[in-house]
């Protein structure tokens, strides 16, 4: 697949393996996902190129995947994003930290769920608890 430039890809299409044709929607909040019909990404990311690139190439990289792929894909670190930029972005955007929620309501989706980050979130909420427990059980042994 021929990799396009930045500026040529900005509110077209791109060419995927599960799709010929997907479309590239500018949304107001969440950073970027893709779904079945389209990758939404945030409007004003195009702006900066460089997280533009590392964005969508992290998102094209999720066609086709099954979801242990997936999640592999979502806990390793996104080549060449610069996270530093990417917090910045975020900071003055309050709409972009959407992006973490595991269950939320899409304003023309309704209600959708990302299995990845409920995967996440379970082990941290399963990890956090186990350790309460077992600090509860030690702490009544002394
Ligand atoms: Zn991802």
């Amino acid at each position: 697949m021929r990799y396009l430039g930045c500026m040529e890809k900005i509110g077209g299409i791109i060419v995927t393996k599960s799709s010929p044709t997907k479309e590239i929607k500018l949304v107001d909040f969440g950073i970027a996902n893709n779904y079945h019909d389209c990758i939404e990404i945030h409007k004003d990311l195009p702006k900066f190129p460089k997280l533009y690139d590392a964005i969508m190439q992290h998102e094209k990289g999720h066609e086709g995947l099954n979801f242990r792929e997936d999640f592999k894909l979502d806990i390793n670190n996104v080549p060449g994003l610069d996270y530093g930029e990417l917090r910045n972005f975020m900071y003055s955007r309050p709409k972009t930290w959407l992006q973490f929620l595991p269950i939320w309501k899409h304003p023309t989706r309704g209600w959708i769920y990302d299995k990845v980050h409920l995967l996440i979130y379970g082990i941290l909420i399963t990890s956090i608890l186990l350790i309460i427990v077992f600090g509860v059980m030690i702490g009544k042994s002394i």
